[in-house]
């Protein structure tokens, strides 16, 4: 080596921060040491080279036994360790040492270099790295979403958090060996549009679908994949996760259920003012027509003609005033104030009543019947009675045609009173029955028919008021019976 370029290696050697050295096979002669030893050590070259073993009196006393043996026992040329040293300053370095043995000419070790390098930095982000790692498993392991890594074409999986098992109710070893077999599980609905995203672009999916687990029960899953690259860009793995988004699911559809409801009901508001409107214009135009015949013809008429007239302008004021009748009940429940008034009724002579209004005005003949003892006075509000038989009566006859029979059956019981509205019309739908009591509801078969969906509520919450019970039995194109049983005495009053 000229004097030039030892100068360029000396350069060099103190710009680096490792420490290199040439030594004596048994490190008693140190004939080269750069700079470097004193960054790392914090202790002079000097101090080293009249001392050459005082490099071990820094290292850590946990590993200064190993460090020993190594460095200076039976091949210290041959060493390659991690260790710890303390610095006079007190703070702890990681170092890696690597010795090397130099040969001469006959082939025997003569000197010996070595290299030892501070890769505390290192470590610690080893250990932070291992850290995440663990961290990431625990959470993968402890969620219900299953990450996995696996080659681009779904033929090996390097790993699937244990997560799998759960949802998919199947173990991770057979995913391992047989990696498609996740897809055994997809619904068969679901499969064809999965298998074709797989196809195109497996590594970018964002996929729903169903899986059927072994014991049947279906979940939604969304599955995610994303590419990993190697340094020169190209695609070599992917990484997914899927996720068990089965309740999620549930609460979108219920609220899309939630919203559907709302919308109906909205439009069934909407409707409601069409017919309310429709249903007042009828008796309306029958009053006006009956008017402008009595008014013109008021001489040529018959005395017999002219009281048709009459009664049917009578019939259509009841009309009306029924149906804003029924809007009061419903604003006065809706307000909370719908008052009840117990009063001692002759129920059968109500009944009565309560028919040849309704006959006037629908032309249809009702039957009725009272069974029980004779008394048939009873403590009840009248008014909630005359809602609750008008629209039970009204809809027997509505709901059915004018050749068939409507019976309404009163059975007068020691502790009870009991009307039993039976029709031969056309039923209610099954699914129907259990929302047939909310306001506006009307079943799938009315087609046609003329109604508002208020009747049965305001029936619903007159019997409630007081205390008693209605039950339906119905059969689609059969008819429909109504039972509403009411306490006799007034002692079930007591509460209200
Ligand atoms: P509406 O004004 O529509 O008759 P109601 O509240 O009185 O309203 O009744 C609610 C719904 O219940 C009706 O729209 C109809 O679908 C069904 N319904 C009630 N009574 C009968 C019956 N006797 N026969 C068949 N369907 C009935």
């Amino acid at each position: 080596m000229d004097l030039q370029q030892l100068q360029v290696f000396e350069q060099f050697a103190d710009n680096v921060d490792f420490a290199f050295w040439v030594c004596s096979p048994d490190v008693t002669k140190y004939y080269y040491m750069n700079s470097g030893y004193e960054k790392i050590w914090g202790r002079t070259v000097a101090s080293l080279i009249e001392n050459p073993h005082s490099f071990l009196e820094a290292v850590h006393p946990d590993d200064v036994e190993r460090i020993t043996q190594a460095a200076i026992g039976k091949e210290p040329w041959n060493m390659d360790e991690e260790y710890r040293i303390i610095r006079p300053d007190g703070t702890m370095r990681w170092v890696r040492d690597r010795t090397y043995p130099i040969y001469d000419d006959q082939g025997n070790i003569y000197r010996m270099a070595g290299t030892a390098e501070d890769i505390t930095e290192r470590k610690q982000e080893f250990k932070d790295l291992n850290q995440s790692l663990e961290q990431f498993k625990q959470f993968a392991e402890n969620i219900d979403i299953v990450f996995w890594v696996c080659d681009v074409d779904v033929t090996e999986f390097l790993y699937i958090s244990p997560s799998y098992e759960k949802i998919w109710g199947k173990s991770c070893a057979s995913l391992y060996e047989q990696p498609r077999t996740f897809l055994d599980s997809v619904h068969p609905e679901d499969l064809p549009h999965k298998m074709a995203a797989i196809e195109n672009n497996p590594t970018s999916m964002d996929e729903q679908y169903r899986i059927i687990q072994p014991n049947g029960t279906i979940r939604w899953i969304r599955d995610r994949t994303f590419p990993v690259k190697d340094e020169n860009g190209r695609v070599y793995r992917m990484v997914g996760i899927a996720e068990d988004i089965t309740y999620r699911k549930q609460a979108e559809e219920e609220t899309y259920k939630a919203l559907q409801r709302e919308q109906e009901l909205s439009n069934a508001k909407s409707e409601f003012i069409a017919t309310i409107s429709h249903e007042i214009r009828t008796p309306l135009s029958v009053i006006q027509s009956s008017a402008d015949i009595l008014h013109h013809n008021i001489d040529k008429l018959t005395d017999e003609k002219k009281q048709k007239h009459f009664t049917k302008v009578n019939s259509s004021v009841e009309r009306i005033t029924s149906i804003v009748e029924d809007l009061l009940i419903i604003a006065e429940d809706e307000a909370g104030s719908l008052q009840f008034q117990p009063n001692q009724v002759d129920i059968v002579q109500l009944c009565q009543e309560i028919i040849n209004t309704i006959i006037n005005y629908n032309n249809r003949r009702i039957n009725f019947q009272v069974l029980g003892d004779a008394s048939s006075n009873a403590i009840l509000d009248a008014k909630l009675i005359h809602h609750i038989l008008v629209n039970l009566l009204e809809n027997a006859l509505k709901y059915s045609q004018a050749n068939t029979k409507v019976d309404l059956e009163l059975s007068l019981l020691p502790n009870q009173i009991k009307f039993r509205v039976q029709d031969q019309g056309i039923g209610i739908p099954t699914e129907n029955l259990p929302h047939i009591f909310n306001s506006f509801y009307r079943a799938n078969n009315v087609e046609t028919k003329p109604g508002t969906g208020l009747g049965l509520s305001i029936v619903k919450r007159c019997v409630d008021i007081h205390h008693g019970g209605i039950a339906i039995n119905s059969s689609v194109g059969k008819g429909t019976i109504f039972t509403v049983t009411l306490p006799r005495e007034t002692s079930s009053y007591k509460n209200l």
